[in-house]
C-alpha cells in the first residue's frame, strides 16, 4: 500500500512539475509573440519595399544626371545639340528631386515599423531562453523522478512478492478498480483510501477481524489494513 501511494505520489509530480506550467505560460506568451512579430512584418514589408524600390530609383537618376554632366563639360556638340542636353538635364534633376522627397518620406514611415519588429524581437530573446532552460531542467527532474519510480517499482515488486498469492490477487484487484492503493488504513473511523466513514457496524467488524483477514472498505473496496 505504502509502496503503490509513493508510486502514485511521484507520478503525479513528475506530470505536475511547476516548471511544466511555466513553461506551457511561456510558450503561449511567445505564440502571442510571434502573432505580434508577423502583424508587425506584414506592416513593415510593403513600406521597406518601396523605400528600397525609391532608393535604387534615386540612384539610378543620379548617375545618369552625372553622367549628363560629364557629356555636358566636355561636349563639343552643336548649340543645339547643348540646349536639348540641358533640357534633359534639368527634367532628371527634377525627377530626382522627387524621387528623394519620396525616399526620404518613406524611411521616417519605416523607422517606426522597423521599431515595433524590434521591439517585438527584443521581448521574445528572453522568453526563447527560459524556454531552453526550462526544457533542459525539465528532462533533468523526469530523468531523476523515473530513477526514483523504477526503485519504487522494484521495492513494491518485493513487498508483493513476500504476500499470498490470494491476498496479493485482492489487493491488486481493488487497486485495478480504484487506483492508487489496493489497502487502506482506517483513521479516526475513515477509510483513508476513500475518506468516507465506516458505519458503527462495519467499525465494529474491521476492529474484530481475526488476524491475517482483511474486511473491504464499502466505499471502496479497498482491503482495510488492521
Ligand atoms: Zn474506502
Amino acid at each position: 500500500m505504502e509502496a503503490d501511494r509513493w508510486i502514485e505520489r511521484v507520478g503525479s509530480q513528475r506530470s505536475h512539475l511547476p516548471e511544466m506550467a511555466e513553461l506551457a505560460a511561456l510558450e503561449e506568451e511567445l505564440r502571442e509573440l510571434i502573432k505580434a512579430l508577423r502583424e508587425a512584418q506584414a506592416a513593415q514589408n510593403p513600406v521597406r519595399t518601396a523605400y528600397e524600390d525609391a532608393k535604387s530609383q534615386a540612384e539610378r537618376l543620379g548617375r545618369r544626371a552625372s553622367d549628363l554632366e560629364k557629356t555636358l563639360s566636355a561636349s563639343t556638340a552643336n548649340a543645339r545639340e547643348l540646349t536639348a542636353i540641358q533640357n534633359e538635364l534639368e527634367h532628371l534633376r527634377e525627377l530626382l528631386g522627387r524621387c528623394e522627397d519620396r525616399e526620404l518620406e518613406l524611411l521616417l514611415e519605416l523607422e517606426p515599423l522597423d521599431e515595433v519588429v524590434n521591439a517585438v524581437k527584443e521581448r521574445a530573446q528572453p522568453a526563447v531562453a527560459r524556454r531552453t532552460e526550462l526544457q533542459g531542467v525539465i528532462l533533468q527532474l523526469q530523468a531523476t523522478l523515473d530513477e526514483e519510480l523504477a526503485s519504487l517499482r522494484e521495492a513494491r515488486h518485493e513487498r508483493a512478492a513476500a504476500l499470498s498469492p490470494e491476498l496479493l490477487a485482492r489487493y491488486d484487484a481493488a487497486f485495478a478498480r480504484v487506483g492508487t492503493s489496493g489497502a487502506a488504513q482506517v483513521d479516526a473511523g475513515r477509510c483513508d483510501g476513500c475518506r468516507i466513514a465506516l458505519s458503527p457496524l462495519d467499525h465494529d467488524r474491521w476492529k474484530g477481524q481475526a488476524a491475517g483477514t482483511f474486511m473491504t472498505c464499502p466505499e471502496c473496496g479497498r482491503l482495510l489494513l488492521p
